[in-house]
């Protein structure tokens, strides 16, 4: 590990030289929000935000994707036969992702990487990115990243830590991808920041205010806490928008449709969420999750129970507070996780 000392005055300089190598992505304010996008060129990362308004993950995984093509016209000798379609996996780098985000990734890997199923489209975005954090020096209130298993220094799932020191930053190098990055923009200076970054750490981590307790889930039983008395009152005022699921960085479940314009066909995955009606609703018309109590029960025993169970080192959750932000009826996790961590008598 070793520290860069990065000017803010050769900061865009770099950036530019970056993007010979790279495709960036990076924070700028849409609207009133700030989201990643495209950094084209002159176009600069924008780090005056706490955080997006979206996660960055529609970077690997995007909220439409386009698989195959196919053509249905007899005609030709290729009908009916599915052709992938030319994606451009070529080296990106997303510049100012906060360290929640970033470990997002290693969760939703488990799903889209595992060694009995891989998913192409994920696995292959994913490693050609790199991913530059940006230490957050000054969390929402909403965070609780801390008691997530993440935290506002954090470091697992980036390749570079960025830390914001006023005049310049501090670049603190994870792996050999980071150092490739800072190679190709041509910040070598380096200087022993170490006492500095783990002050400035203790200091933000310290700025979390927010938390949840985790430590009683594992050992639940499954079925008494899907048959707790409160999911009722948690769902009572969810209107089952979607919010919380598009926003999270850690939901990963899609749908794929076919789309048909004359003898044209495309197979494309988009986005789906746990909390729409028809998201299990079988081909005979029979819906396992027939009502919204189910649907809000399955998504916070997903993240709280079942991946607590099957993984046995945390929640499906970073602690990004994005889904206490923008619920439009204020249904928050930490209350929930609370409710379930305390109930019935198991230790
Ligand atoms: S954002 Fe809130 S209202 Fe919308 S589906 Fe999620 S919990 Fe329900
Ligand atoms: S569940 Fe909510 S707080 Fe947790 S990672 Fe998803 S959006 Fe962030």
């Amino acid at each position: 590990m070793k520290v860069i000392k990065i000017d803010k005055k050769i900061w865009a300089g770099g950036l530019e030289k970056l993007k010979g190598s790279y495709r960036l992505f990076g924070p700028v304010k849409d609207n009133e929000f700030h989201n990643f996008k495209r950094l084209d060129k002159g176009k600069l990362p924008d780090f005056n935000y706490f955080n997006t308004r979206l996660s960055p993950k529609s970077i690997i995984y995007p909220q439409s994707e386009v698989m195959f093509e196919y053509s249905l016209d007899e005609g030709k000798v290729d009908h009916h036969i599915m052709k992938e379609m030319d994606m451009d996996y070529s080296s990106r780098a997303v510049i100012g992702i906060r360290p929640c985000d970033a470990s997002a990734f290693l969760l939703v890997k488990r799903n889209f990487d595992t060694p009995q199923y891989k998913d192409p489209y994920w696995v292959k975005a994913y490693e050609a990115t790199t991913f530059v954090g940006l230490a957050c020096n000054n969390p929402c209130s909403t965070c609780f990243c801390t008691t997530a298993g993440c935290g506002p220094f954090h470091e697992e799932g980036l390749d570079l830590l960025l830390v914001d020191a006023g005049d310049y930053y501090f670049a603190k190098t994870i792996s050999s991808k980071g150092e490739n990055l800072l190679k190709s923009a041509g910040w070598d200076t380096e200087i022993d920041a170490g006492k500095q970054i783990k002050t400035m750490k203790q200091e933000a981590e310290a700025r979390i205010r927010s938390s949840v307790a985790t430590d009683k889930l594992k050992n639940k039983t499954t079925t008494d806490l899907f048959d707790a008395p409160f999911w009722e009152e948690v769902a009572f005022a969810c209107i089952n928008c979607g919010t919380c699921t598009y926003v999270c960085p850690t939901c990963w479940c899609f749908d794929i449709q076919d789309e048909v314009n004359g003898y044209s066909g495309i197979r494309m995955r988009n986005w789906d969420s746990c909390m729409f009606p028809i998201f299990t609703l079988h081909a005979s018309g029979h819906n396992p999750r027939n009502t919204k109590m189910q649907r809000v029960r399955q998504r916070f025993m997903h993240k709280l129970k079942y991946y607590v169970d099957k993984h046995g080192d945390g929640i499906q959750c970073v602690g990004c507070g994005r889904c206490i932000r923008l619920c439009p009826v204020n249904i928050d996790i930490r209350s929930v996780c609370d409710l379930m961590n305390s109930y019935g008598n198991e230790d």
